[in-house]
């Protein structure tokens, strides 16, 4: 049979054709005067989607090096952190954080629950010498959101600086740098820029941080945010020069939808699963499930490790499964960065034929029906074409 490869993951996430182009274009010298241009319009447009006037840098790397990047420029070792661990990726602050040497306070939440404003309240107060917060904007293991603009506030009034993990949710979920008061934010290429893997970008807003990064005593090299710092024309060693074309292009396409527009898409999208794997009598697993990916709970009769291998070797949808203790426990479906909505109606189409193959008998069309009236009660509002 055949078979179109479609892949609804939180990263990787499918690529437009006008990006995949970009990446084809002759590589130029990366001194060469016109490629300086291209990075300087890539810094000047990061900034429009980390809504800050602060310095965007771009790294070569995965997301994973940007959260290095801000841990190594942050802290020295013994320095008091608090990281909130609620998922993989809170957990990966915490191993990044130990791995530095620092005196860890660790906030634990139950994966698939969200962190509550009083808990970072009660963590500061516990230990006024906390040099930096680092926290996670979208929790992409569990489908949770945090409130970071009420983590912002409360971080404010303490003498330490606000980090976040925006890998997949900046783009997918508001994140405002400059009004909220995130000192640092990272994010990366391969999830809402509609880009393929190999970038990475660190977010940097205040005098604060700068004073952190400047002072701070952890070994680095390569990841040295003083080696980039105001070079914005330039990288310090050679930059990923087609990559950067993509960016440029990426950038292009956000700013012709309007990121307002792309906030919005993707909650109608999100909002549209949920009510889908609603509809086939499917539990969400996010207490407070953002508009990245929707975390399903894999049915108690069900294996969920084959519930991924069908969907893929049937349907070529490729879904991801559950990371840690959540293997085989949920499966996650993405609608972060170039879907549509047609994309969502076969998402959900095949979670249902994939169920009753695997003899798990869901009704059929009782998702897509949900998917369909909720996308079309969107299209009534005027402001979403
Ligand atoms: C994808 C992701 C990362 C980075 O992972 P890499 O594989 O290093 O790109 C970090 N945090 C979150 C929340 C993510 O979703």
């Amino acid at each position: 049979m055949i078979k179109k490869l479609r892949i609804m993951t939180p990263g990787p996430t499918p690529v437009p054709v006008d990006v995949l182009l970009e990446g084809a274009k002759e590589t130029l010298y990366h001194r060469n005067p016109k490629f300086k241009k291209m990075l300087a319009a890539a810094s000047e447009g990061l900034k429009k989607v980390f809504r800050t006037n602060g310095h965007v840098f771009i790294l070569a790397s995965s997301g994973t090096g940007a959260m290095e990047t801000a841990v190594a420029n942050t802290i020295s070792p013994g320095d008091k952190v608090v990281t909130v661990v609620g998922g993989k990726f809170g957990e990966r602050w915490a191993e990044l954080c130990r791995a530095y040497g620092a005196n860890m306070h660790e906030i634990n939440i139950e994966w698939g629950d969200y962190l509550r404003v009083e808990q970072i309240e009660k963590a500061l107060k516990e230990n006024p010498d906390t040099k930096v917060v680092f926290t996670t904007l979208s929790e992409t293991s569990t489908g949770v959101v945090n409130d970071i603009k009420a983590v912002a506030e409360i971080v404010k009034n303490a003498n330490a600086i606000l980090v976040v993990d925006a890998v997949s949710g900046l783009i997918a979920e508001p994140l405002e740098m400059d009004k909220w008061g995130v000192d640092i934010a990272v994010a990366g290429s391969q999830k809402a820029f509609m880009m393929p893997p190999g970038l990475a970008f660190v977010a940097v807003s205040s005098e604060k941080a700068w004073k952190c990064i400047e002072e701070a005593k952890s070994p680095r090299y390569y990841f040295d945010l003083r080696a980039y710092k105001n070079k914005y024309t330039d990288t310090p060693y050679t930059g990923a020069v087609n990559l950067v074309y993509q960016l440029n292009k990426s950038l292009e396409m956000i700013e012709s939808e309007t990121l307002e527009m792309v906030w919005k898409r993707h909650a109608i999208f999100a909002n549209a699963m949920r009510r889908g794997i609603q509809a086939l009598g499917l539990e969400l697993f996010a207490k407070k499930p953002g508009n990245v990916l929707t975390a399903v709970k894999v049915p108690n009769d069900i294996d969920g490790l084959e519930f991924l291998k069908v969907s893929r070797e049937e349907y070529g949808m490729i879904f991801s499964g559950g990371q840690a203790q959540l293997k085989g426990k949920i499966f996650r479906v993405s609608n972060l960065g170039y879907v549509d909505r047609l994309d969502m109606v076969s998402a959900i189409a095949t979670i249902e034929m994939t169920l009753n193959k695997m003899g798990k008998h869901v009704p059929i069309g009782s998702g897509v029906r949900a998917v369909e009236e909720s996308l079309l009660e969107a299209d009534k509002d005027e402001s979403f074409s």
